[in-house]
């Protein structure tokens, strides 16, 4: 219908002599607005079909209903004939109705006065219309109903960049296990459903109008406060506070059950998921419509601070607001003494101030008690905490079938075939555990029955595991505290070390060195069935082994019948950037290569990868069977593994975040004598405090230890180690951004300038 159709329609049906008729920009409806010489119109022009007449005379019973509170809403403007609505042609149902003058809530500065009024005026509304029945609006199903969340999930592969469409995954999985299943227990009731900023109208700090209808549906009443909230959250410092205040107003008014305030925090992120899905979804179908992505910037930058929000803080924040108890926490002395019950003491806890964790995603930990933790230490949960392709993975197989490897089952074929692809052709044997212990004992049995020999050269420093023999391998246990020292069959490598060796030697020459001190000292032992060591020394506290060490070593030990083990639970899965595996960046080819930790991202999951000829000469008739190694569950998370770090380019992330920490800590170090070296490759790192200036080595174990501590008040959290504990070690899930390197940095910086050690 071109503009002159409508003015005729307009003055024969409406008596309405149109001055002007513009285009108004909408989702799903033509708008126009029309001015007359002294009045202005909305005119809406629909497709026709039975179901949207219905709902357009449902939307009209619900703005007249509501013209009586003290707030503009959209009227129809009858025909001359007095009906609300024309049928055109048989094929366009047309609307007017009133225009409402004003300013965009989107176009203010919003005063707490302003949101205050906001949220009075929607709990109004939602008051008034709380025992309305419209049967039309009643059976509506839309998927901008946040209980129709999963109905985006379709359409999610729109969203083309892979990390965010991980953040959109997160919260759409998050919302349907946590807010799906008691969803119907919620107050259900017509609301307005969409009073995003550009469908409220204010003035003077006070909210004038609210227009548009078009999806009003009978739906979770504190949907009705999602929407509006997560649109003035956008581009706030503090967006807790917007919701806290607009909640204030609210409950005084229209007072919300404590489900309802425990919902809020994923039903916000849910609006905000089907807003992105959809508007990456129309991106892709209409490049040209401005007004559907609209919302789209601001709600990717307010999703990416959502993440960062500890659910916790949000609902005490938001029951606080509404008067409502909040949930008393356990004090951490009290947790202290409740496990150490049952737990034996010989296990650990972190920092003076230990964690009492309650949930996590991606690089973020967040505590019972509200706080955000950015984790710049675990490397187990390798893709992110909870990543949800890792645990919708998880959750379907775990449904559908988990048994051993006397079955066949398809996941371990193609687990198999995709984790031996990232190694050299030869090395294509994989036997599956549970841990980086059990791998690092079957590797050693694994040697020990392919060579027939005994006797193991193992690295300074080095940790392989807490099985008898990980610990027989394991200089920094059987060496250490509690530790029964060295085995007979036990040969000690000491660690290439170029930063500490560099105090008396030329660290350009420690790897050769180290090597021919090896070489010197084995030559006359044949009883040797294997070296073991990490590629990089994550104990011996972030060490690389010393250029040329391993490629001067690995020849030698080949023409000696020596097996090469390369534990790769720390460094392996593209951790450090420019290698997927360790061994690479010294420019060897183990024999057999141990793998754990970030396999299963946090599931438990190890593997020992080796030759055809060792594992062959392993089938001695004796049968290898681990109960839950390689099971199918395990399969499809490793296998899911793979798929993210590829799909996000985490191996290119960790290189980049990697580079911008050594770069950026380069200037700390210039400022503060302390920081002795930094290293480490990709997202595997390490700071070395010393004490300033040294011209001999001075580990500076204390401040080590305040900096950690510092830092873990200070919301991050990373660890030391080395044989001095003196090395703050960093080893992130590989989606740790440059953003939150910076954090570290200036946090580090803060706690370096006002240490007085
Ligand atoms: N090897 C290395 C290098 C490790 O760091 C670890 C664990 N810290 C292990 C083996 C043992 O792995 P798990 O704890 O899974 O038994």
């Amino acid at each position: 219908m071109d503009t002159n159709n409508l003015k005729e329609l307009l003055r024969e049906q409406y008596g309405i002599t149109a001055t002007s008729i513009n285009t108004l920009v909408g989702y799903e409806t033509l708008n126009f607005r029309v001015k007359t010489k002294s009045k202005t119109y909305v005119l809406k022009v629909y497709d026709y079909n039975q179901e949207t007449l219905e709902v357009i005379k449902g939307e009209s019973l619900l703005q007249k209903h509501l013209s009586k509170l003290n707030c503009e809403y959209p009227l129809p403007v009858p025909t001359l004939s007095g009906k609300e609505f024309l049928i055109h042609n048989e094929n366009k149902i047309i609307r007017c109705l009133t225009f409402l003058e004003g300013t965009f809530l989107a176009d203010v500065d919003h005063s707490d006065e302003l949101i205050t009024h906001f949220g009075s005026t929607i709990a109004k509304l939602n008051l008034s219309s709380k025992d309305l029945y419209i049967p039309a609006l009643q059976a509506k199903q839309i998927n901008w109903d946040l209980s129709n969340s999963h109905w985006s999930r379709i359409d999610l592969d729109s969203i083309t960049e892979p990390k965010k469409r991980s953040i959109v995954d997160y919260f759409l999985l998050q919302f349907d296990i946590q807010v799906r299943p008691h969803i119907q227990s919620l107050p259900h009731q017509i609301i307005h459903n969409d009073a995003n900023d550009w469908n409220v109208l204010c003035g003077d700090d006070k909210v004038t109008g609210i227009i548009d209808f078009g999806d009003a549906v009978y739906s979770t009443r504190i949907s009705e406060i999602a929407v509006a909230l997560s649109y003035v959250m956008v581009g706030k410092e503090n967006p807790i506070h917007i919701g806290s205040t607009f909640l204030k107003a609210y409950q005084k008014i229209n007072p919300l059950t404590e489900s309802e305030i425990d919902s809020l925090y994923l039903l916000i992120a849910a609006r905000m998921c089907i807003s992105l899905i959809s508007s990456a979804k129309s991106k892709k179908e209409n490049p040209s419509n401005a007004y559907i992505s609209v919302s789209e910037k601001g709600y990717w930058q307010l999703i990416q601070k959502w993440i960062t929000i500890n659910p916790i803080s949000a609902k005490t924040e938001f029951r606080k607001a509404c008067g409502y108890t909040i949930d008393k926490n356990t004090s951490t002395k009290e947790i202290l003494n409740q496990r150490n019950k049952h737990t034996p003491a010989a296990l650990s806890i972190s920092y003076d101030r230990p964690i009492h964790m309650e949930s996590a995603a991606f690089q973020y930990m967040y505590g019972k008690d509200g706080t955000t933790f950015l984790d710049a230490y675990n490397n187990i949960p390798h893709v992110g905490h909870e990543h949800p392709k890792v645990v919708a993975a998880a959750r379907a197989q775990i449904a559908k079938l988990n048994t051993n490897t006397r079955y066949l089952y398809d996941p371990l074929q193609e687990y198999s075939e995709k984790l031996l692809a990232k190694f050299p052709d030869h090395l294509d044997q994989v036997f599956f555990v549970n841990s980086g212990s059990a791998a690092s004992d079957l590797a050693i049995r694994l040697a020990r029955n392919y060579t027939e020999r005994e006797q193991h050269i193992v690295m300074e420093h080095g940790y392989h595991g807490n099985t008898q023999q990980g610990i027989a391998i394991s200089h920094y246990k059987y060496k250490s505290k509690g530790g029964k020292g060295k085995l007979n069959n036990i040969i000690e490598a000491p660690l290439p070390n170029t930063y500490v060796d560099g105090f008396v030697n030329d660290p350009l020459t420690t790897g050769k060195r180290f090597a021919a001190d090896i070489i010197s000292d084995t030559k006359d032992i044949d009883n040797i069935a294997a070296f073991i060591a990490e590629p990089i020394s994550g104990c011996g506290g972030q060490v690389p082994l010393a250029p040329e060490y391993l490629s001067i070593l690995y020849p030698y030990f080949k023409k000696k019948g020596i097996l090469t083990i390369s534990d790769e639970v720390q460094t392996g899965f593209g951790r450090l950037g420019d290698y997927f595996w360790g061994y690479e960046m010294h420019g060897v080819i183990p024999d057999i290569i141990i793998l754990g930790k970030p396999m299963g991202n946090g599931h438990p999951m190890g593997a020992v990868v080796t030759t055809r000829a060792i594992a062959d000469a392993f089938n001695n008739g004796m049968e290898f069977f681990s109960s839950f190694g390689g099971n199918p569950v395990s399969c499809v998370i490793g296998s899911t593994v793979l798929d993210v770090i590829a799909e996000e380019n985490l191996q290119n992330q960790a290189k980049k975040s990697g580079e911008h920490f050594l770069n950026s800590m380069q200037n700390l170090k210039s400022e503060f004598g302390a920081i002795g070296d930094i290293r480490g490759l990709g997202l595997f790192l390490g700071i070395e405090f010393v004490h300033p200036h040294p011209t001999e080595y001075k580990p500076n174990t204390k401040l080590a230890k305040h900096i950690k501590n510092q830092l873990r008040r200070r919301h991050i959290l990373v660890s030391t180690d080395g044989p001095f504990d003196n090395i703050v070690k960093m080893k992130p899930p590989l989606c740790f951004n440059e953003d939150n390197i910076d954090q570290v940095i200036t946090e580090s910086k803060y706690i370096l300038s006002s240490n007085q050690n």
